[in-house]
């Protein structure tokens, strides 16, 4: 039996089966001290709210295979919590990815992110792997079902897609290749998500999609980032967070009470969990975490 924990959404009460949504937080693999302590702060205070899995990324190019592997290890091995790496095709070999699904699986490790990867500027040609579906496929190859995989998803469409259907055919061939669930890129319009979902059913697509969820605290750094992964800010969003111009405390505010009544609606909408997308903070997560209640 799960327990039911009421969410407040509008005037009304819902209850959740607790024990079906999942929480998770991302993380990416900090270079220096100061970085990992407070990164073990970040998991010490996330963890709180029991999640399912902390994952760690896998830096542009593969430019912190060393530090994601470091992080993910000191995670599921010095604390409670599972953790997940991050794996893209960008910076792996067939080898060097067999190496580390080694590691990871001797380790207890038994979910990973499957994914292109982001190309750092100036590197055109990609390696061994092209698409995320050949890296999944290749695990299942050399792991069999050891692994849960989970791969990306953009109910936005990715930004290099031709059309949102060939979007979709790309995603249909990484379920085929057997990943297991997905994390969608962030967005803040509901109604992308569900259409997303939708459409995965009508063609027969039925893994769990978990929404990616990005706090707002920082308008300038979010809008940049929003350009370059084809996330959309909505005209209304990006007016009233420019309203607030560099009041941060209010950026904040405001952001904590949009995403946390998004996040309530997705859980309400039938959505199967949350991910954070921390940046190793843990703040703006554990806010929007006590405003819905779970
Ligand atoms: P793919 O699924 O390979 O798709 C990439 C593009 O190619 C899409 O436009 C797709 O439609 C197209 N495509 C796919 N297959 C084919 C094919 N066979 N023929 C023609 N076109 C095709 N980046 C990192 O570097 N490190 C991370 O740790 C990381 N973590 C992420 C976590 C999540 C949850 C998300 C949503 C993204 C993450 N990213 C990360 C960013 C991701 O690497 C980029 O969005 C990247 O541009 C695409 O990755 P993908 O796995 O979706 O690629």
């Amino acid at each position: 039996m799960g327990r039911s924990n009421p969410i407040r959404i509008n005037t009304d009460w819902f209850f959740l089966e607790m024990e079906t949504v999942s929480i998770s937080f991302e993380l990416f693999p900090p270079k220096t001290e100061k970085g990992r302590e407070n990164l073990r702060q970040t998991v010490r205070s996330l963890g709180v709210f029991n999640p399912d899995f902390f994952s760690v990324t896998f830096g542009a190019g593969g430019s912190t295979r060393d530090h994601t592997r470091e992080t993910v290890l000191e995670i599921q091995q010095q604390s409670t919590f599972n953790a997940t790496p991050h794996l893209s095709c960008i910076g792996s070999t067939h080898e060097n990815a067999l190496e580390l699904l080694r590691c990871y699986k001797d380790a207890g490790i038994h979910q990973i992110v499957i994914l292109r990867g982001d190309r750092p500027s100036g590197i055109l040609d990609i390696g061994e792997f092209h698409h995320a579906n050949e890296l999944v496929s290749f695990i299942r190859e050399q792991t069999g079902d050891h692994f849960h995989i989970q791969v990306a998803a953009y109910p936005e469409m990715h930004p290099e897609s031709k059309s949102s259907a060939k979007d979709l055919d790309n995603f249909k061939r990484k379920v085929n290749a057997g990943a297991n669930s997905a994390i969608t890129q962030y967005f803040y319009n509901m109604h992308a998500y569900l259409d997303f979902v939708d459409r995965c059913h009508s063609t027969g697509i039925d893994i769990p999609i978990f929404p990616g969820i990005m706090p707002i605290t920082n308008y300038e750094r979010l809008a940049q980032f929003s350009s370059i992964c084809g996330a959309e800010i909505p005209r209304w969003l990006h007016n009233r967070l420019q309203d607030f111009g560099d009041d941060t405390d209010s950026i904040r505010a405001f952001g904590i009470d949009f995403v946390s009544q998004l996040c309530e609606d997705l859980l309400r909408q039938g959505a199967p969990g949350i991910h954070f997308y921390t940046l190793n903070q843990a703040q703006a997560s554990t806010e929007i975490m006590k405003r819905i209640n779970l």
